[in-house]
């Protein structure tokens, strides 16, 4: 049996122990959603006073020169870049992850003509698939959409496959696909990869370069801790950048925006991936939630997030053996992300009535528990703690209460 002294001792021994500090935690809170939403950064408040305060209020219009709002989306790229394994002139901070994907895959596909298909999978994440579908709406018979399973993607990528588009870490069950693997397999028949990176950025090392990725995008408000709906990201293989042409061609994309020419003109490099202006005060917070990764090793962010999920697993086994939970993400920790999901036919009560007790994770329909490990703030007695509440509740069958079958519009 594993102790909750023994989970001490390892947060004795955490080389990342001291970046919680960096995170306001509420007391009496264990926090197992940073995958969802990121905590908030100590600095971000003080932050966003001052640039509402002083930039906004103060100096006006002016601090789009003076504070640099023009270079926020390629500022916080920089940022982005040494997280995700890229170049600092490869990622570039816009839009949301949805957009970023629509402008990704159409100005993949125009390069790709006169191949047509983009090859996905069913489990993908449906924001990704709707805007695959939207795309497909779009531009009719200039695009066919593949759906297959996750095991028939490799069998699927045939010679007239234009683009791959996949997430990297499955938001349901954790499971993380052979990155380099399928960027061989795909480049091999002449097709291009675009990695939806929403669930792996900031919970482990990534090598996009390395691993030969084409094109990227990802969220900024789950582990990059850029608070609720911060803005996305999207990442260009610099081999890439100036042979694509996006189709939201707005004017911050444009080589000289304050030319006010009547000819789109695409700029060079990432920033012609821009559409309209940026979201200066979520790009704000963005940029300080980045900054609690300084001078972390993203290896020791991965290896804290393996073992983080292993514990909460290997507890589970334990202290919950008998009360019906599957476990439905993968065990072995090279092939998972920063979270384990139990499926529980009574998940939903199961999860509101945790949460009521301060342990924070959530439901996936239609029966799945699923808790995220955040390695910078999430502590081994943490984990200890939650699967000690998560027994309890089972054990006292708290969960039959009324209440915690009312269903919220987010779950
Ligand atoms: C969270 C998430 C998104 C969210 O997209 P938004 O445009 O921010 O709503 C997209 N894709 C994946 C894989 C996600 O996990």
């Amino acid at each position: 049996m594993t102790t909750r002294e023994d989970c001490l001792a390892m947060d004795t021994k955490d080389p990342l122990a001291f970046t919680r500090a960096r995170f306001r935690i509420p007391d009496g809170v264990i926090y197992l959603d940073g995958n969802s939403l990121g905590a908030l950064p100590v600095t971000t408040s003080a932050r966003i006073d001052d640039v509402i305060a002083r930039e906004w209020g103060g100096d006006l219009i002016r601090s789009w020169n003076k504070a640099d709002w023009i270079g926020l989306p390629a500022r916080v790229g920089r940022r982005i870049a040494p997280l995700i394994g890229a170049g600092e002139d490869e990622a570039i901070a816009a839009d949301s992850t949805s957009v970023n994907l629509f402008k990704l895959a159409a100005a993949a596909l125009k390069h790709q003509a006169p191949r047509r298909v983009i090859l996905t999978e069913c489990e993908n994440f449906p924001t990704d698939l709707y805007v695959l579908q939207g795309l497909g709406g779009l531009l009719g018979s200039a695009v066919e959409l593949r759906t297959v399973s996750r095991n028939g993607l490799i069998h699927a990528l045939t010679e007239d496959v234009a683009l791959v588009a996949l997430t990297h870490t499955d938001y349901k069950t954790g499971e993380i696909h052979d990155m380099a693997a399928i960027n061989t397999a795909a480049h091999k028949i002449g097709a291009l990869t675009l990695w939806d990176l929403s669930h792996s950025a900031g919970a482990m090392e990534l090598a996009l370069n390395r691993d030969g990725a084409d094109l990227a995008i990802g969220c900024g408000y789950k582990y990059l801790n850029g608070g609720p709906g911060a803005p996305a990201y999207l990442f260009v293989a610099r081999r890439l950048q100036d042979k694509l042409v996006q189709p939201l061609s707005g004017w911050m994309g444009h080589a000289a925006p304050f030319d006010f020419s009547d000819r789109y003109r695409p700029a060079n490099g990432t920033l012609r991936f821009l559409s309209g202006t940026p979201v200066v005060l979520g790009m704000a917070a963005l940029e300080e939630g980045l900054k609690t990764f300084d001078g972390i090793s993203m290896r020791e962010v991965e290896a804290k997030a393996g073992a983080l999920g292993g514990l909460f697993l290997c507890l589970t086994e334990e202290q919950c053996g008998d009360a019906g939970f599957v476990i439905a993400c993968p065990r072995d920790s090279a092939k998972r992300g920063s979270q384990v999901c139990l499926r529980h036919s009574e998940g939903y009560p199961i999860m509101q009535a945790l949460i009521t007790e301060g342990v924070i994770g959530d439901f996936r329909a239609p029966d799945t528990l699923r808790f995220g490990f955040a390695p910078l703030y999430t502590r081994y007695v943490d984990v200890f703690d939650a699967v000690a509440k998560l027994s309890e509740i089972i054990r006292h069958e708290r969960w039959r209460e009324d209440r915690f079958r009312i269903r919220a519009a987010v779950t």
